[in-house]
C-alpha cells in the first residue's frame, strides 16, 4: 500500500538553498526551477533570467552548451542545473552558469504584455484586464508580498496582545453601517446583504473572548469611482473589551503599526526598495481633534468648506500636509468626530454629546482607519437608535449583548488595500488590490 509522508522540516526555496550552498562554497553546483522571464542573446552566450516566486536569478547559457538557445522562449518553465559564481553586478550577488537545462512546460502563445520590462508601462486598465499575467511583473507582484507582510504583522502583533482571531459571516440580514451602500442578495427568497463590516459580530465576540480581531472581506455598494475606493476590500478589524478610554484603541493601533513597519523593514526590504519609499518611523503619533482639523482646513483650504460633519479627500490632504510640515509625522489621529455623522453604535463624549469618543487615522493625508468606543449600555443604545428613527426590534440579535451585559469596549477597522496604497504611495488603490471590484469591473 502507498503511504503519504509528512513534511517535518521548513522547506527552503531554491534560492535559499543556493544561498546556503554559496555560503560554504561560492562555486556550488545548484538546481533551480522557475519561469524564463527574459532572454538576452549576446554573441558568445545568452543571459537567461529565471523568475522564481520572489526573485529574478541571472543565469548564463554558453554557446558551447548542448542546449540550443533558440529552443527556449520567454514564458517557458524550466529546471536548470549549474554552477554558481559570485558577481556583485547581479541583483542577488551571484549568477549561475548553466550546465543542464530542461524545459518543463511551454506557453501556448507569447504574452501580449511585456511583463519583463523594468518599466512595465501598460495602462492600469490593461493591467487589470490582464491581471492573471500582469501580476507576474516583479514590481506589480511585490505590492502583494508587502501586503502579506502587513497582514502577518497585524496578526502576529495582536496575538502577542491576547487577541483571538475570529471569522464572522459575510451574508447578513442587517447592515451595520447604515446608508444605502449594501449589496442585496436573494437568500432563498428572503432579502440578505453582503456585510458592510464585521461590526456587530466583533462586538458580540468581545463578550466571549474579550479581545478579538478579524481579517475579512468587506462589501460596499458605493457608486463612486475614485482612486481610493473599491467595492470589495479586506478589513483589518479589531475590538477590545475592558477599556478605560478610547485612547487605548489608538495606542493599540499605533503599536501594531510600529510592529508591522518593523517587520516590513526586516523581511520585505527587497520589495520595499522597488518603490523607493521609507516607512513612517515613530514612537508617538500626533493627535488633533476634529474641531482643530476643521480650523486647519478652514485656514488653509482654497475652497469653501461646506461639510462640517466630515472631511473630504482634499481636506484630509491639507491636514496631512500641515501635520507633516509642523511635526514631521506622516501619521495623524483625528479624534472626536461629530456624533451625527458617526454610526448609531458610537459612544458619545459624556462631556460633549455632540461629538463621539472616536477617531480616524490619516496616513500621508488620507484616512486609513476609523475607530472608537462603542455603546455598552442597553438603554443608551436603544435610546440612540430611537433618536435616529431606527427600530430596535430589527436589531434584537445585536442588542442581546447590551441587554445581557457588556464591558466598556471599542475597536477599529483598517482597509488593507487603502493602507497598502498609501504606504507605497501608489496612484490608485486598485494597484494594491489583487482582483479589484469597482463600479465598472467584476472580472477577472
Ligand atoms: P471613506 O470616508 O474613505 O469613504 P469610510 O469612512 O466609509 O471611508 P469606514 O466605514 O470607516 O470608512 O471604514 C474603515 C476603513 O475601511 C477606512 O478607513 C478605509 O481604510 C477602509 N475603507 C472604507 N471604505 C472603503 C472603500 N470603499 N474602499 C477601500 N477601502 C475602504
Amino acid at each position: 500500500m502507498k503511504q503519504v509522508d509528512i513534511i517535518t522540516e521548513k522547506t527552503l526555496t531554491d534560492v535559499e538553498k543556493i544561498q546556503k550552498a554559496i555560503a560554504t562554497n561560492p562555486e556550488s553546483e545548484v538546481e533551480l526551477k522557475g519561469f524564463v522571464h527574459k532572454i538576452r542573446t549576446m554573441s558568445e552566450f545568452a543571459f537567461v533570467i529565471i523568475r522564481t516566486d520572489r526573485e529574478l536569478v541571472q543565469c548564463v547559457l554558453d554557446k558551447t552548451n548542448s542546449f540550443n538557445i533558440n529552443d527556449l522562449q520567454e514564458g517557458d518553465t524550466v529546471k536548470i542545473v549549474g554552477t554558481t559564481r559570485l558577481d556583485s553586478r547581479s541583483p542577488l550577488g551571484f549568477e549561475i552558469t548553466i550546465k543542464e537545462l530542461e524545459v518543463l512546460t511551454s506557453p501556448h502563445e507569447q504574452m501580449p504584455l511585456k511583463i519583463n520590462k523594468r518599466n512595465f508601462d501598460a495602462t492600469l486598465n490593461v493591467k487589470l484586464d490582464m491581471r492573471p499575467i500582469a501580476l507576474r511583473n516583479p514590481k506589480d507582484r511585490a505590492v502583494f508580498k508587502i501586503q502579506e507582510g502587513i497582514v502577518r504583522g497585524f496578526r502576529e502583533f495582536l496575538y502577542t496582545q491576547n487577541f483571538t482571531e475570529i471569522r464572522s459571516p459575510k451574508i447578513v440580514s442587517e447592515g451595520a453601517e447604515g446608508g444605502a451602500n449594501m449589496f442585496e442578495l436573494d437568500y432563498f427568497g428572503r432579502p440578505a446583504y453582503l456585510a458592510q463590516s464585521p461590526q456587530f459580530y466583533k462586538q458580540m465576540m468581545v463578550g466571549v473572548f474579550g479581545r478579538v480581531f478579524e481579517i475579512g472581506g468587506v462589501y460596499r455598494a458605493e457608486k463612486h469611482d475614485t482612486s481610493r475606493h473599491i467595492n470589495e476590500f479586506t478589513g483589518l478589524d479589531f475590538e477590545m473589551g475592558f477599556i478605560d478610554s478610547f485612547e487605548e484603541i489608538m495606542q493599540m493601533e499605533a503599536s501594531m503599526l510600529r510592529y508591522v513597519f518593523d517587520l516590513l523593514n526586516r523581511d520585505y526590504k527587497r520589495e520595499l526598495d522597488m518603490f523607493g519609499v521609507t516607512l513612517p518611523e515613530f514612537t508617538t503619533i500626533p493627535t488633533i481633534t476634529f474641531k482643530e482639523g476643521k480650523e486647519i482646513t478652514q485656514k488653509l483650504s482654497k475652497k469653501k468648506i461646506v461639510d462640517f460633519g466630515d472631511f473630504d479627500a482634499d481636506e484630509e490632504k491639507i491636514i496631512g500636509d500641515y501635520i507633516k510640515e509642523t511635526t514631521g509625522s506622516d501619521l495623524v489621529f483625528v479624534t472626536h468626530y461629530p456624533s451625527k455623522k458617526r454610526p448609531f453604535y458610537a459612544m458619545d463624549d459624556p462631556t460633549d454629546p455632540t461629538v463621539t469618543l472616536s477617531f480616524d487615522l490619516l496616513l500621508n493625508g488620507a484616512e486609513i482607519t476609523t475607530g472608537g468606543q462603542r455603546i455598552h449600555d442597553y438603554d443608551m443604545q436603544v435610546q440612540k437608535m430611537l433618536s435616529r428613527k431606527m427600530d430596535p426590534e430589527r436589531f434584537s440579535d445585536y442588542l442581546m449583548i447590551h441587554k445581557y451585559g457588556m464591558p466598556k469596549h471599542g475597536g477599529l477597522g483598517i482597509g488593507l488595500e487603502r493602507l497598502t496604497y498609501k504606504l507605497l504611495k501608489l496612484s490608485n488603490i486598485r494597484e494594491a488590490t489583487l482582483f479589484p471590484r469597482d463600479i465598472n469591473r467584476i472580472a477577472p
